[in-house]
């Protein structure tokens, strides 16, 4: 089975507005063309032509599902280190430390020092931007009051 080059006279043009097989043109693969023709064989190389994209539902199904991965993707990589900081920060160890620290008025070094005992193990840079989010969470209102 090969193209003789019969096939070129049965060419179709691509349709405006609409796709190949819909408009009723059907494919060889041999030839590698689009023909006008009614048969459901190739004019040319005798080669049985295909009415229908092949995989149809599987592409769909493929390019939905690239399509949710990309975005899942996308949405780990925007969000990952947001909730990785949510997490270390609402820990109830941390969240408990630092209310009592500024319900009781500890000063940063001792909140620090506190924080530092979680079991999460943070690095002290963590625990002072910690206490001084907390602390100046705290003096927010009171600054904008005066
Ligand atoms: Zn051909
Ligand atoms: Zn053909």
């Amino acid at each position: 089975m090969t193209c003789k080059g019969i096939c070129s006279r049965y060419k179709a043009q691509k349709p405006v507005g609409t796709g190949r097989y819909a408009s009723g043109q059907r494919r060889c693969q041999i030839c590698e063309i689009f023909i006008n023709w009614e048969g459901l064989w190739c004019p040319c190389c005798g080669y049985r032509l295909r009415t229908k994209p092949r995989n149809l539902k599987y592409k769909a199904k493929l390019r939905a599902r690239v399509e949710a991965d990309a975005a899942s993707l996308k949405a780990q990589t925007v969000e990952a280190p947001q909730v990785a900081t949510v997490a270390a920060s609402s820990s109830d160890f941390v969240k408990t430390t630092l209310e009592t620290a500024v319900a009781e008025g500890w000063t940063k070094t001792k909140t620090v020092e506190e924080l530092r005992k979680s079991e999460e193990r943070m690095t002290i840079k963590k625990a002072r931007d910690l206490v001084k989010e907390a602390f100046d969470a705290k003096s927010e209102p009171i600054a904008i009051k005066a």
